[in-house]
């Protein structure tokens, strides 16, 4: 039976994507060597971090004067990266997660933060737009995507200091300004690579101005002196992501993602929204084109079990909920199919005729 893959991360890859890194994994560029066994400092591998480089610069459009680096440690190793690095005396923080209340952790270890807006007051179901942010804090902290939650904020704000940006579950999925931002980062394993390479987009200039010593593998500058070579890069990982931004650009670039996961949020969206049985779990202004959260109207919550069995039973893998929500989750990042969420509102309306 053919799977169509929902998980939340790692993630769906298109297929072409794996095949290739399956085949250089085996023998890289007919060198009779796995790509796994090669050094990444071998002539023929550092033309794959350049490419790689050069697409994502391509593909958002970045302006002169950012670097992109491929780091280990995934999105939550950024969490205390960014204060280390950028945080003088005062960070403000979006508060709209599991995922944003992490970062404000780490970021408390470093100075005073400020949580700008919250929407901890109503379990994360919306996106806090109704803020103004201050002028005295050194940069703003905002994660575009919630993917526990299922809120996003596909725009970038108007505000008076650097933004930095979690964007670990949507990057690659829409135009971004970068030039509003001073670092954006993202774990690549939801939507651009397998899991063990983190992305990282940064500002040259912001860098160096923290006043404290900052351990050599975890300053920025280390990494962006080195063009992200210092130490060994996660070799394997970077290449799959330099074949999915090639698929990505050959297939539209971000304009055509964003339109591919609008229409396919719309679908599933829509079906949502008629079927009986189900409800979305945030505001509508808010929802995520990348995780679709939906529950079990309250008058049907024992059948719950029974439409995650019925769905399982029919390829569908990774629907399940996350605990803190409950319910369903789609996460229909850049590689999804339409066909996917086509089969996945099938199965919802079969269940509801059968029910
Ligand atoms: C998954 C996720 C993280 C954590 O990523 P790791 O690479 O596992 O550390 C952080 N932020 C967001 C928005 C995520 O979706």
């Amino acid at each position: 039976m053919k799977k169509y893959n929902f998980n939340a991360g790692p993630s769906m890859l298109p297929r072409e994507v794996i095949e290739k890194t399956a085949k250089q994994i085996l023998d890289f560029n007919g060198s009779g060597l796995s790509l796994a066994e090669i050094s990444h400092r071998a002539k023929d591998f550092q033309p794959v971090v350049d490419e790689a480089q050069l697409l994502v610069k391509e593909l958002l459009n970045i302006p002169d004067g950012y670097t992109v680096l491929f780091l280990g440690g995934g999105a939550s190793l950024e969490f205390c990266m960014v204060p280390y690095n950028f945080l003088i005396k005062k960070a403000g923080y979006l508060n709209t997660g599991t995922w944003a209340k992490k970062a404000i952790k780490e970021a408390k270890l470093f100075g005073e933060v400020v949580e700008v807006a919250s929407s901890a007051d109503a379990d994360y179901t919306y996106y806090p737009k109704k803020w103004s942010c201050p002028t005295n804090i050194d940069y703003l902290h905002i994660t575009t995507n919630n993917t526990i939650y299922g809120t996003e904020i596909r725009k970038d704000f108007d505000v008076p200091v650097p933004m930095i940006a979690d964007m670990s579950s949507d990057i690659f999925s829409r135009p971004v300004d970068v030039a509003k931002y001073d670092c954006i980062y993202a774990g690549a394993q939801k939507n651009l690579s397998m899991a063990g390479v983190t992305i990282v987009i940064v500002k040259n200039d912001a860098l160096g101005k923290a006043p404290r010593q900052i351990p050599t593998m975890l300053d920025y500058k280390t990494h962006v002196d080195k063009n992200t070579m210092f130490n060994t890069p996660p070799v394997v990982p970077i290449y799959t992501a330099m074949e999915n931004l090639r698929w990505i650009k050959s297939h539209g670039g971000v304009e055509a993602m964003d339109k591919r996961a609008n229409e396919r949020a719309a679908i599933l969206y829509d079906e949502i929204d008629r079927n009986k049985f189900f409800h979305g779990t945030v505001k509508t202004e808010d929802r995520s084109l990348m995780n679709i959260c939906f529950v079990m109207n309250e008058e049907y919550a024992d059948l719950e079990k029974c439409f995650l069995d019925y769905a399982v039973s029919h390829g569908m893998v990774g629907i399940k909920g996350h605990r803190s929500v409950g319910g369903f989750r789609a996460s229909c990042y850049n590689a999804q199919t339409i066909e996917a969420v086509q089969k996945l509102v099938k199965c919802m309306k079969e269940f509801e005729a059968a029910h």
